[in-house]
């Protein structure tokens, strides 16, 4: 017998039908002799329903109003899915995430999980009853109701995974897993069997959006291992993991890429301390996100700073730039670039093998496509091409580390 976390997201309970099928699967692990915790989002669109009523209401609707009003969407369901389970024979009690003993601390509608009392879904389960718990809640000390930002019921599970010690936690989801590129752009994808934490970390800082960031670094802190997988058919899916040896031997784990993305380069900046600061501050104070940097210092003796951001953000970019750069010397002078992407491998085995960048410099060159700015962590490489080109690079890469299916 084992003790399961099963986190089933809004789309998988987004209406009756898919609650009763939700409520089949649960009962077919009951069926084979396991126990069941089951972690809950709200039905599909009601949390957005929500907040547009209270925006129609308030300007500003107060956030501890919006957490009482936003829980009781996972309130309705979690009501829901017992009802079904205890309709087919399982007996089922829900708890809101007060009941579950979830506390937390912050601030209202970004709650943080603190700690996990379970003793009452212990107290089920020791009845060999099925609980089904509220996901995106908690309360802190003063017994206020928290919600824990949008996506939350994935750390809900998480967290509850580990204060229950359960032997498996499952996110079931619309996806099947997570894949080695978005399956849509490379259709030689492949669902990986395993990942470790800070490869689903970094592929998720570069666009492959599979579960909340939040709930995996909780997942890496506390050492919870998941899987991902799909609740519309019994595919296995990927197992999320601290990282082991076997691991190191694949070079890339994954290609990832972001669209949409613009290059500011500023030249003819004064090679004196103080200036990056002054430049990525005002960038900062009108919170703007930037992601890659690359500086330099020409022939001259003047210096020039290049970054990428959403090229939504470039117009903004430009007038807070215009303003220090008239400050700081008559010489400076922004050039803009939109219409580019930016195309990132991923992989802890990087680490250990030589010669990766070369390898993926080389293969896109190649293919005939040009890169503009580079830039790497421990884990990753990342470039930006041609908007026109990301698609293209992107199977090029896959090919190259042969990623392909
Ligand atoms: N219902 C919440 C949301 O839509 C939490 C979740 O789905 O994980 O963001
Ligand atoms: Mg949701």
């Amino acid at each position: 017998m084992a003790l399961i976390v099963q986190k089933y997201g809004g789309t998988s309970v987004g209406s009756i039908d898919r609650i009763r099928n939700v409520a089949q699967r649960i009962k077919a692990e009951r069926d084979k002799g396991n126990q069941v915790v089951a972690v809950i989002s709200a039905m599909g669109g009601v949390t957005d329903k929500l907040i547009s009523m209270a925006n129609e209401l308030g300007q500003e609707p107060a956030e501890r109003e919006l957490d009482v009003l936003l829980s009781s969407g996972e309130q309705q369901s979690i009501a829901l899915l017992s009802i079904a389970l205890n309709e087919i024979g399982v007996d089922t009690v829900s708890a809101t995430g007060r009941q579950a003993g979830i506390l937390t601390s912050g601030s209202h509608t970004r709650g943080r999980i603190e700690d996990i009392k379970p003793d009452l879904i212990n107290n089920y389960l020791a009845a060999d009853k099925t609980v089904v718990v509220a996901g995106f809640q908690g309360t802190n000390p003063d017994g206020l109701i928290h919600t824990l930002g949008r996506g939350g019921s994935d750390l809900s599970a998480i967290a509850v995974a580990s204060a229950v010690k359960a032997d498996l936690c499952q996110i079931l989801t619309d996806v099947d897993g997570v894949y080695t590129a978005d399956p849509r752009v490379v259709q030689k994808a492949r669902k990986l069997p395993e990942i470790s934490y800070d490869e689903l970390l970094e592929l998720a800082s570069v666009g492959t959006k599979v579960m909340q960031s939040r709930s995996v670094e909780f997942a890496k802190k506390y050492g919870v291992k998941f899987e991902v997988r799909s609740s519309l058919n019994e595919n296995p899916g990927t197992i999320v993991t601290e990282e082991h040896e076997a691991m190191e031997s694949v070079v890339i784990r994954g290609v990832s890429i972001e669209r949409s993305q613009a290059r500011v380069t500023i030249t003819g900046i004064p090679d004196t301390p103080g200036m990056s600061g002054k430049i990525l501050g005002s960038l900062a104070e009108a919170e703007i996100n930037i992601d890659m940097i690359v500086s330099n210092i020409a022939h001259d003796r003047l210096a020039r700073h290049s970054f990428t951001m959403h090229t939504n953000d470039l117009g903004r970019a430009q007038s807070a730039l215009k303003k220090v750069l008239d400050e700081i010397s008559p010489e400076a002078e922004i050039e803009t670039e939109a219409g580019i992407a930016k195309l990132s491998c991923v992989g802890i085995g990087m680490r250990s093998h030589s010669g990766v960048a070369a390898k993926m410099f080389e293969s896109l060159g190649e293919a005939g496509i040009n890169i503009g700015m580079i830039s790497t962590s421990e884990i990753k490489i990342s470039v930006t091409v041609d908007e026109g080109e990301i698609e293209k690079a992107a199977r090029v890469v896959h090919t190259a580390f042969n990623l392909d299916d």
